[in-house]
């Protein structure tokens, strides 16, 4: 049998826009199908002209738009590829792409790209009709003649997030998406595969590779700080922002808040979530049995909605009285809910706002988490800049990725012949590929570049 190749078409050596081409033979599989985060129109997609036919199948790991984001575009060009994700992952994604379209289209017309939107909501429909819901760990049959078969396994990084087990003749690759390998507040942490597998190629994320898991920084320890700090600004009467990306994060606050509300560690108060963050909290709710066993799901209805609070007078109403706003976009992009809501709370010197994950050094987030009282940040992008006088801004570490020790952990457990490293920047997987001499074969191709696992 001829050997596989393994080639990104999106990603590698770069957080972008997640996809990556598997060949052997005459069959082709496709890993993803990620839009990067930080570029525009067409730039932001995969380079899809590498593809010179048809995939016979693409498989989504999870519904994170760095992962799933291009999968419309991906399926209009070819209608007769086969798709799968989890059954969540695919609740999730319609959802997901629904919400970029707005965004592409609302983007489109303010700033006149003209690519955008790179699809249409039809084009998603049709993404989601053709793509299969899957169990997790059952193998299956990717087409009737492919040489491949895979099965998804639970991976502890969000509702639905896969890892990807992908079978060839006698040669096995576990392909992990996003990891981690601890408890989240709904998430159980990674378990490891079973040991009856084989793995002979691991491609293996490495997000957080330079980040070293900081011993006094637990999950528990984060939210003892959180809980304190959320107390002392509704205390002073103030308001508490926590920007949070839509899937995940937003899911996992707004249980930690209620629960801490629950047993009186934070006073009561009103407990707001903005929309995208909502519309999945409803595929949590759908299939919370994905959940750890021992959770159960503060219902929906107790948070209320945020408005419209691009509306200024609606974002002071809001700031009138104590309460917590869990709102996108987890890195404050402008001219999103969390942005506007800053844009009126920034003024003040009472309130909190506490992000949650990583920030982006480009970010207005970021930039907002290191200016000076006194400077001035501009949160619509056709906006007048606004001054800072909110002294309290901090950020926690509740991440929903694995950093290096844990990545070393899953080589080491899976004892591969072959480590593919992607999804990182290039000193994390520097230091991955270091780290990890014993692996005969390490690997770290970029875009367009092709390896042969042996
Ligand atoms: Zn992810
Ligand atoms: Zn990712």
């Amino acid at each position: 049998m001829s050997n596989i190749t393994f080639t990104p078409i999106g990603g590698g050596t770069d957080i972008g826009a997640n996809c990556y081409l598997l060949e052997q033979g005459d069959s082709r599989v496709i890993l993803d199908a990620g839009i990067h985060p930080k570029k525009e129109g067409r730039e932001a997609l995969p380079e899809f002209s590498l593809l010179k036919k048809a995939p016979d199948a693409v498989l989504i790991s999870h519904g994170h738009i760095d992962h799933c984001g291009s999968l419309p575009f991906l399926m209009r060009e070819f209608p007769a590829t086969a798709s799968y994700a989890t059954r969540p992952t695919v609740s999730i994604i319609d959802r997901m792409l629904h919400n970029s379209v707005s965004v592409m289209t609302t983007l489109g017309r303010e700033r006149n790209i003209s690519d955008y939107p790179l699809y249409s909501h039809s084009d998603v429909d049709f993404a989601i009709r053709q793509t299969s819901g899957m169990p997790y760990d059952k193998e299956f049959a990717l087409t009737w003649n492919s040489p491949f078969r895979a099965s998804f396994q639970h991976t502890g990084h969000v509702l639905g997030s896969a890892g990807i087990v992908l079978r060839a003749g006698d040669h096995t690759i576990y392909y992990t998406g996003d990891i981690c390998l601890t408890d989240q507040e709904l998430m159980k942490g990674l378990q490891p595969l079973d040991s009856s597998m084989k793995i002979d190629t691991l491609v293996i994320e490495s997000t957080r590779g330079a980040h070293l898991d900081d011993e006094q920084r637990t999950f528990t320890s984060e939210i003892r700080r959180f809980t304190e700090e959320v107390r002392t600004v509704l205390e002073n009467g103030g308001v508490v922002l926590v920007p949070a990306f839509a899937l995940g994060r937003t899911q996992e606050l707004l249980n930690i808040i209620d629960r801490l509300i629950n047993t009186g560690e934070l006073p009561t108060v009103p407990v707001y979530a903005s929309g995208l963050g909502r519309a999945i909290y409803e595929v949590y709710d759908k299939f919370n049995d994905f959940l750890k066993p021992e959770v159960s799901l503060s219902p929906l209805y107790q948070f209320k909605r945020i408005g419209d609070v691009w509306d200024p007078r609606i974002s002071r109403k809001l700031l009138k009285q104590p309460s917590i706003i869990v709102a996108t976009s987890g890195m404050m992009i402008e001219n999103t809910p969390s942005a506007m809501i800053a844009q009126e709370m920034v003024k003040e010197d009472k309130h909190g706002i506490f992000f949650v994950g990583y920030l982006d050094p480009d970010t207005l987030g970021y930039k907002l988490l290191n200016a000076e009282v006194g400077d001035s940040l501009r949160f619509e992008l056709e906006g007048q800049e606004v001054q800072v006088n909110l002294p309290n801004r901090q950020t926690f570490h509740f991440s929903a990725h694995a950093p290096r020790e844990d990545l070393l952990h899953v080589v080491r457990q899976t004892e591969p012949r072959n480590v593919v490293f992607i999804h990182g920047e290039e000193d994390a997987i520097e230091w991955l590929k270091d780290a990890c001499n014993g692996v005969p074969n390490r690997f770290a191709p970029d875009i367009g570049e092709t390896i042969t696992l042996d």
